[in-house]
């Protein structure tokens, strides 16, 4: 299984090079970062039919980190939904690959976000409803870390601990970077994993590049059946091209010229 998921990994990788270079637009280290956590969730611990995207019993997944849309899009297309523009027109005008996630004419995207420390909220509206409706499926959310200087995170947070969410897993992709600087120097976070469970979540952490342990939390299992599960990843922004990794330039640098072929030969290593 890590197999199918580090070869898609490695797709999403490249097709993210690809799309911001042709649109000559940002987030590229944001999307590298996250690659292998997608690819896990889109190698089997998504329970989504690409040929029957609005399924009532699917799983869902909300990127609240809009702004690494690129990613899911690449994502989507690797698993088989109907995008509405191709890859490469990413942020083209009049694309539906909008450069923060969007729903409209994408199969497979649940909510357009970009505004941070949204996407918590709706997916624990999503888990309390889909537990009233009695389905068994899941709701996940994949945040970023700076998203959690949000006030709104913490009152979903609440809310979710309340209502014993035991459908809900959140994902926080921990870079321990933000926009242009560090987590630390800008807002800190730690105790992180003590805050959660201050909070009434089960709380795992995790190497976010690590398939195996990736594949063992987000697979379905729970701690409890009673408690939201919230994966703390830790990660490395730009992973997997060696002048992006922990470099908070590549937040909004485009990858163009030589820095563009340098990158492709890195992860075509990796395909
Ligand atoms: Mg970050």
């Amino acid at each position: 299984v890590a197999d199918n998921s580090k070869a898609l990994a490695a797709k999403i990788r490249m097709h993210a090079l690809a799309m911001t270079n042709a649109g000559n637009s940002s987030h590229v280290g944001s999307v590298l970062g996250m690659s292998d956590i997608l690819g896990v969730l889109y190698s089997g611990a998504l329970r989504v039919e690409p040929e029957n995207p609005r399924e009532s019993n699917r799983d869902r997944f909300i990127l609240s980190k809009g702004h690494a849309g690129a990613g899911v899009y690449a994502a989507l297309y690797e698993a088989g939904f109907e995008l509405g523009s191709n890859l490469l027109d990413h942020c083209a005008d009049g694309s539906s690959l909008s450069g923060h996630v969007s729903h409209k004419n994408n199969a497979g995207v649940e909510l357009s976000t970009g505004s941070l420390g949204h996407g918590l909220s709706v997916a624990a509206g999503i888990a309390l409803g889909l537990r009233m409706r009695g389905s068994d499926a899941r709701s996940l959310c994949l945040m970023s870390d700076g998203e959690c200087d949000e006030g709104s995170v913490w009152e979903a947070a609440l809310f979710s601990a309340h209502h014993r969410l035991g459908n809900l897993t959140v994902i926080v992709d921990y870079n321990k970077l933000q926009s242009i600087d560090s987590i630390e120097n800008t807002l800190g976070l730690e105790p992180f994993a003590l805050k959660w469970e201050a909070f009434g979540w089960d709380v795992v952490e995790v190497d976010g590049h690590d398939h195996d342990q990736l594949h063992q939390t987000l697979g379905g299992a729970r701690l409890s059946e009673r408690a939201p599960l919230i994966v703390i990843a830790h990660t490395v922004k730009g992973k997997g091209v060696s002048f992006m990794e922990n470099s908070v330039l590549w937040h909004y640098r485009s990858p163009q010229g030589e820095e563009f072929e340098l990158a492709k030969k890195e992860i075509a290593a990796q395909l």
